[in-house]
């Protein structure tokens, strides 16, 4: 294989989006652990929030943007995100993805929780991530110098004199390789399979943030962690997302008494912010199920949700005939590697975007809609300022060293993961304590010991489970306070100025 200049570690809209901007600048490679297709990005439904419609749409985009994320929103990012977004957008269309249009041609709009208006593109109904990453897959493929190598898993990064030169990665084969670049982009995603319920597929499990700590990167803002608050909640079933966008267009909450009570939680109802509708749904469930409710709605729902109504016509349920039982799961990671608004983190050579990163544009809660545009914004400006990045790419070395054998039974290893969501879902979810945290905290502890050594690409994600967990939980304790989607049931109130926590080499700080 010949030397490539760039790494991306991530296929999804952030790792593509920056791979077709760097192509210009150098030869790519764009590796992921899995197939090329199987990413969060795919698995999106509602849509992209994003400002059409000119200057007033622009600057209440940013207000909502800010609204939702409770004091911690860097500004200056969410501006970049939402002045840049319709740039952003304009080109994902010029590159043949396929949004869904009226009768007239008109790009369709729908809402959803904690924003002012419709702004929220969408495609084919309710598969809007898997168009995106179809369009951009099509188009990356077309560029000759990007290569895309799938069932490629990066194992650690590699750091000379403090700078990221390159990777170790396990290829499909089995064998290790290593690749020297001029920098490395992190796009591999968020870490939802930390809980064990979440709306993430199995790719989720936060490796690039894992290996950007063990690097010496920050961390930032991880605590903040989103509970999505309708996933199916059928005993045996995954946790389907039960898409915002079903509330968007008319969807009730009620409780096992058919009662609708989002109005005891806030006056926005069933658009009320996502960590507002989560908590109201858990407290509602002591009672007994919670359902969402559109029986009263008239649009024709399996048109306009075909993924969600195929998902339940398994179950034998239909959106405008059924309640459809409903509970929160995990589904996004404010938090990640700390960057600038160029993707740059703390460790020189390594850049990070997407929901690996943590520009701060989310705060302390993301608002619906707005992570597909932040990968889409920040991959891109992470891409113009790697190509700045001086220094030669270089043959890789290392070609065709077999994986050590399997020090451990796979079993026990399924079962050791199995044992350290749980607990995070028990110890460090919707709701915490410092009670639960501290023994969340000791059993991630004694976790340690069992943790595997080798390089399966199993066994890797196990490794950055545990890291990871280990930092959210601590930087949880360390948030003696409730803001957006940390919510302290022993520390309810707000600190009266809101501060960013920063992990990096095992210390924790407030700023
Ligand atoms: C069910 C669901 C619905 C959602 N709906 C919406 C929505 O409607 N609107 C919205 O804005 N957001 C939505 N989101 C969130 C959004 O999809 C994600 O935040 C976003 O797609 C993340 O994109 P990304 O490029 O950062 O990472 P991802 O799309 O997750 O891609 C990560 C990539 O990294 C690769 N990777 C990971 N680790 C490694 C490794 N060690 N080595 C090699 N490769 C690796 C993976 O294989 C994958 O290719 C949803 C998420 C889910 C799960």
């Amino acid at each position: 294989m010949d030397g490539f200049e760039f790494l991306v570690v991530g296929g999804g809209i952030a790792g593509l989006s920056a791979a077709i901007r760097l192509a210009g600048r150098g030869r790519v490679l764009v590796v992921t652990k899995d197939a090329l297709a199987e990413s969060n990005t795919a698995y999106a439904q509602g849509g992209i929030a994003v400002a059409m419609g000119g200057d007033e749409d622009v600057s209440l985009h940013l207000s909502d943007t800010v609204a939702a994320g409770d004091g911690l929103v860097n500004r200056q990012a969410a501006k970049m995100l939402v002045e840049q977004g319709p740039k952003r957008v304009d080109e994902l269309l010029a590159w043949g993805t396929g949004f869904d249009r009226g009768a007239a041609g008109e790009l369709l709009r729908t809402r959803e929780g904690a924003h002012s208006l419709s702004r929220i593109l969408h495609a084919n109904g309710d598969a809007t991530g898997r168009e995106i990453a179809r369009s951009l897959l099509k188009h990356a493929r077309g560029i000759p110098v990007i290569t895309l190598m799938e069932d490629t898993t990066t194992v650690e990064l590699t750091v000379e004199e403090g700078r990221v030169v390159g990777a170790l990665l396990l290829g499909a084969d089995g064998k290790l390789f290593s690749v020297r670049v001029r920098a490395v982009l992190l796009a591999s995603g968020g870490a939802g399979q930390v809980y064990s319920d979440t709306t993430n597929p199995a790719v989720a499990t936060g490796d690039g943030i894992a290996m950007a700590y063990r690097a010496g990167a920050e961390l930032e803002d991880m605590e903040f962690y989103q509970f999505h608050p309708t996933a199916f909640a059928k005993e045996g079933a995954p946790r389907f997302l039960m898409s915002e966008a079903l509330r968007g267009e008319g969807a009730w909450l009620v409780n096992a008494a058919g009662e609708r009570f989002m109005s005891r939680y806030h006056p926005q109802l069933e658009l009320a912010p996502r960590d507002v509708v989560a908590r109201a749904i858990t407290r509602e469930g002591l009672a007994g199920p919670v359902y969402l409710d559109m029986r009263h709605v008239e649009i024709d729902l399996a048109a306009r949700f075909p993924g969600i109504s195929a998902f339940l016509a398994k179950y034998g349920l239909k959106l405008n005939r059924d309640l459809i039982p409903v509970r929160p799961a995990a589904h996004y990671l404010m938090g990640g590697i700390k960057t600038d608004l160029h993707g740059r983190t703390s460790v020189p050579g390594l850049f990070a975007a997407g929901e690996a990163a943590c520009t701060g544009v989310h705060g302390a809660n993301r608002l619906a809609s707005n992570s597909l545009l932040e990968g889409l914004v920040f991959g891109a400006s992470a891409a113009e300022t790697m190509a700045e990045e001086q220094g030669a790419g270089t043959q890789d070395k290392g070609v065709g060293k077999t994986a050590p054998p399997v020090p451990v039974d796979p079993a026990a290893l399924e079962v050791w993961i199995a044992k350290l969501r749980k607990l995070m879902w028990e110890d460090a979810g919707l709701l915490r304590d410092g009670d639960g945290l501290r023994r969340a905290q000791g059993r991630l502890d004694g976790m340690i010991r069992g943790c595997p050594r080798g390089v399966t690409r199993r066994e890797v994600e196990a490794r950055n489970l545990l890291t990871v967990a280990s930092v959210m939980v601590e930087s949880a304790l360390g948030r003696e306070e409730s803001r957006g989607a940390h919510y302290r049931s022993d520390f309810t109130g707000h600190w009266p100025v809101a501060k960013h926590s920063v992990m990096a080499k095992g210390r924790l700080r407030f700023q």
